[in-house]
């Protein structure tokens, strides 16, 4: 069975609504078949869900907090998330984990709290250079696998996005050799403690500075099912660009 492909868009901490607003006025929906995310930050959710209509166009939280709801200061709720139209959450995204102090163990709180509010979780994982060059970047991968997906309802879907620390915002990508290399071991692991089914059908995204002049070669590398963009996320000519490398 084929898998699908997935351009996912990480607008981290900008836009204003209006400029969210004035993206959707260049903003089109691809032709291509692979579906798309968006993940503005949480005071824009209900912006984005205006300006989109549904289809193949989806969006979701950049982060959401692991309780259904209490006494969480400046946090936001999943099902509120949910609620709101929302089919995604991002969950361990390298920033949260370097600058928030998310670790794997709530990494898995919030794979177990999206998917119990009926929400997609997309969990990132990916090496630092330190770890690469230390020949570790399998092993932090896989570590981040096993402790971030132990709460997993396996029946429901989820998403992976291999984003190596250094090539975020960096303007350094891997190659696609890189890249793939990384992708078809996840793949084999997912096979050996999940299933072979899962892990033929689960979509694995390769997120680090992708651009419309890298995303051609990325694209055609057999376990590359698409991308999580940042910064060219940001200019719709760019992700549109992107997200046409993408054909099924
Ligand atoms: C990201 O924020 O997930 C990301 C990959 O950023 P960039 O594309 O800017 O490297």
């Amino acid at each position: 069975m084929a898998r699908k492909k997935i351009a996912a868009a990480n607008w981290k901490m900008y836009k204003t609504p209006q400029e969210a607003e004035a993206y959707f006025e260049e903003w089109e929906a691809p032709e291509s078949k692979a579906e798309v995310v968006f993940f503005p930050s949480t005071i824009l959710l209900d912006t984005v869900s205006m300006e989109i209509s549904g289809g193949n166009v989806h969006f979701g939280a950049q982060n959401i907090h692991f309780e259904k709801e209490g006494a969480f200061t400046g946090e936001t709720s999943p099902e509120t998330v949910k609620s709101m139209g929302a089919q995604y959450a991002l969950i361990g995204h390298s920033e949260r984990r370097t600058l928030f102090g998310e670790t794997n163990e709530i990494t898995a709180k919030k794979v177990q709290a999206a998917q119990a509010a009926g929400l997609t979780p997309m969990l990132c994982i990916g090496e630092t250079l330190a770890e690469r060059e230390a020949g570790k970047t399998l092993d932090v991968v896989k570590k981040q696998l096993n402790e971030g997906l132990s709460t997993l309802d396996a029946k429901k879907p989820f998403v992976l996005a291999y984003e190596p620390v250094w090539a975020i915002g960096t303007g350094k990508v891997a190659t696609p050799l890189e890249a793939e290399e990384v992708h078809a071991q996840i793949r084999a692991h997912l096979a050996e403690v999940l299933s072979k089914a899962i892990s033929d059908t689960t979509p694995i995204l390769y997120g680090g500075s992708v651009k419309p002049n890298n995303a051609d070669e990325l694209s055609q590398r057999p376990n590359i099912d698409g991308f999580l963009v940042g910064g060219a996320s940001l200019k719709p000519e760019e992700f549109m660009q992107i997200t046409d490398s993408l054909q099924a």
